[in-house]
């Protein structure tokens, strides 16, 4: 079967699993899925899977990548910065919504990719560091929408004071159990976060620190 059909399915799975926000729809849809799994995995590229990449991490499937986006709400004048770039799929297709998006990676090899697959697509508006995400990237915030794309074991306090005033993040978190579930996080000016809780998932741990080679 061709590109152009698995292509079609994938948008079609991504809108019967309750993706319907044009905006985030049509980013997806300019995005070419195939540029960033490992050739090894190209026949799946449009299937809705979270896929292996190197260093034991994984990209995204596509049908969560279209709701933790969605729930986003990203507006296109809007800063926002991603933690865990891994193949970079997610921060492309964040890129194209809004007007600047920063994205840190712990694993440098990893980094190093996904920056040539964004200069090859001329993703010009992302700015990426390999660095520990968990500590946000002070000297860019705030930020007005943060994703982090690995899963905490606590909301990162960090993170959280680098949002602006009524921003928003949204981030799987651990559950009981070995579950996980993404929330939507609002920063409120004073007392405690705004959270809800939108749907179960399965990411790969946020993990503190860098890696020793
Ligand atoms: N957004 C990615 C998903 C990658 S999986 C994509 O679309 O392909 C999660 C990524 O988070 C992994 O690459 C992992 O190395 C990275 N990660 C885990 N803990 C991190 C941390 N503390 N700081 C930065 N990146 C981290």
């Amino acid at each position: 079967m061709s590109t152009e059909v698995h292509r079609v399915r994938m948008m079609m799975e991504l809108r019967r699993q309750g993706v319907s926000d044009d905006r985030v729809l049509g980013a997806i849809e300019r995005i070419p899925r195939e540029l960033f799994v490992a050739r090894h995995f190209l026949d799946q590229a449009y299937e809705a899977n979270a896929l292996p990449i190197a260093c034991g991490q994984t990209v995204s499937n596509p049908v969560v990548v279209g709701l933790m986006t969605q729930a986003l709400e990203v507006g296109d004048r809007m800063k926002v910065l991603e933690i865990g770039t891994g193949s970079g799929y997610q921060a492309a297709v964040l890129s194209r919504l809004c007007r600047r998006l920063y994205t840190v990676e712990r694993h440098k090899s990893l980094l190093k990719e996904a920056e040539a697959r964004f200069h090859r697509l001329r993703l010009h508006n992302i700015t990426s560091i390999a660095g520990d995400g968990t500590r946000g990237w002070p000297e860019q915030a705030p930020f007005d929408r943060i994703m982090v794309t690995a899963a905490a074991s606590e909301l990162p306090q960090a993170l959280y004071e680098q949002l602006a005033i009524g921003g928003l993040m949204v981030l799987p978190k651990d559950k009981e159990a070995g579950n996980q579930v993404v929330l939507l996080v609002r920063r409120v000016a004073e007392g405690l976060p705004e959270i809800e809780e939108l749907f179960p998932t399965k990411f790969v741990p946020l993990v503190k620190g860098l890696p020793q080679h």
